[in-house]
């Protein structure tokens, strides 16, 4: 009898896992599929929030939800060897490879002239309040706790503003906030939680589809057409990502895409904000095993339900239309496009919440990320959730423990393909 049984092996499953077993639970982490990342947490483009994306929203709480992950990963993950971001009065990365990469991105701010009539007035309301709120960022003392320290008064701005276009076609840009968020490496974070909940004695089933939840067990069957067999445990956390809505009716998928451009089209890092969100991009360059590429996004979202060939299509052309504004014309050929899935928790008032979510359903409690950045939150709160103090520290098993369980991002996959056909 197993004290938790975490159903689904994404990286909310994973780190809420790695977490526990540290605190001292036993826990089996039951996966569906052959490797562990594999869906989301390999469709996405790595991407650390530090909040300061957030800050031209008229809600607090996204910084807060964000800056409080950030001391949840300094104060219980600063430990493991690849964890490269620090604090003193600032943050920043000690090495150039680790989990976090070593280089700024930008907020590039579109001015009121690059929006809509009906928007320029909430929108130059939102600009104001994102250039105050980055004061509170630039004058944070980073040693301490940054979730307290927010919310007081804001200091002189002395963030760095550039009217320039930073070299890519942003047109109207109203000013560009020089950010220490960083990039994630998805892939080796997740390996070395692997390693951690493995060498603190955790147990790892995957090819274990979870069929039913019942108090104090789970309806589990392998793969290969083994009879159902009860895995019993004292709780159950349901991290299922995407197929939550095979258990409860309360969450909602949506589908996002992302364009992968293989060589990469610059080495900036940015998102464009715009209150128009087809006209929202984003840019990561990636540096992966000696591939470099690029991975664009922008902030439209689709029902999953409603995922249709001729959808896919429409989104695809309108990617390479806003890529090639920005970017120039480049070869088409270069380019592949795919669709990840975001999962939220429902609610009446709108659309995407970004946050993580910790919610007792009886037989199990329900545990989602919101991004994956935040998943080191989510593991220290589902820990409290249960009245387990989290440990800060633990060891980490030789790399050769887990080999091959945690998949290659598929952004990674595709432009190595791209890499080999050119
Ligand atoms: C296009 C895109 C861009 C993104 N960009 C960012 C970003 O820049 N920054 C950021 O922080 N986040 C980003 N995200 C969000 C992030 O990827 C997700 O929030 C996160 O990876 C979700 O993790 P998860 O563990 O909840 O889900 P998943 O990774 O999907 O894990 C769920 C797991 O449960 C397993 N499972 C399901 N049902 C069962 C069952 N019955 N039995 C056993 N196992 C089961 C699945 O096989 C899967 O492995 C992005 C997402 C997308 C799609």
């Amino acid at each position: 009898m197993k004290d938790f049984a975490v159903v689904g092996g994404g990286i909310a499953g994973l780190a809420v896992a790695e977490m526990l077993q540290r605190s001292g639970a036993s826990v089996v982490l039951l996966e569906k599929n052959k490797t562990l990342c594999s869906e989301a947490s390999a469709e996405q483009q790595g991407w650390f929030h530090t909040g300061a994306l957030y800050t031209a929203l008229p809600s607090n709480f996204f910084c807060r939800t964000m800056v409080g992950n950030l001391d949840d990963l300094v104060d219980y993950y600063s430990w493991f060897p690849n964890m490269n971001l620090r604090v003193d009065k600032h943050i920043y990365t000690t090495s150039r490879e680790g989990w976090f990469a070593n280089r700024t991105n930008f907020y590039v701010y579109t001015s009121c002239r690059g929006v809509s009539w009906k928007w320029k007035l909430p929108w130059a309301v939102a600009l104001y309040r994102a250039k105050r709120r980055m004061s509170w960022f630039e004058t944070l003392d980073a040693s301490r706790s940054l979730s307290h320290q927010l919310g007081f008064g804001a200091k002189p701005l002395q963030y760095v503003v550039h009217r320039s276009t930073l070299g890519v076609n942003l047109d109207h840009v109203a000013f560009a906030l020089k950010s220490r968020d960083r990039a994630m490496n998805t892939k080796l974070i997740a390996e070395d939680l692997l390693r951690s909940f493995l060498a603190n004695g955790g147990l790892v089933q995957t090819q274990t589809k979870v069929l039913e939840l019942e108090k104090g067990a789970v309806l589990a069957k392998g793969t290969a057409g083994e009879a159902p067999v009860r895995i019993p445990a004292r709780h159950t956390i349901l991290a299922t990502g995407k197929d939550t809505t095979s258990f409860e009716t309360n969450t909602k998928v949506f589908i996002s895409p992302l364009l992968v451009v293989y060589p990469a089209l610059t080495d900036l890092n940015f998102v464009r904000m715009s209150p128009h969100m087809e006209e929202t991009i984003n840019h990561i360059c990636h540096r992966n095993n000696g591939l470099e590429y690029s991975l664009i996004g922008n902030a439209v979202y689709h029902d999953a339900r409603q995922e249709t060939g001729e959808v896919l299509e429409r989104v695809r052309a309108s990617m390479l239309g806003m890529a090639k504004r920005v970017f120039g014309d480049f070869d088409a050929k270069s380019t592949d496009l795919f669709f990840g899935y975001k999962t939220e928790v429902s609610s009446s008032s709108f659309i995407r919440n970004y946050l993580y979510h910790i919610i007792d359903r009886g037989n199990y409690t329900l545990a989602l990320p919101g991004k994956f950045s935040l998943c080191f939150s989510l593991a220290v709160n589902v820990c409290r959730h249960f009245g387990i103090e989290p440990v800060e520290q633990s060891r980490v098993a030789e790399p050769e423990t887990a080999p091959g369980l945690i998949e290659e991002p598929l952004h990674y996959q595709m432009a190595k393909r791209l890499a080999e056909k050119s």
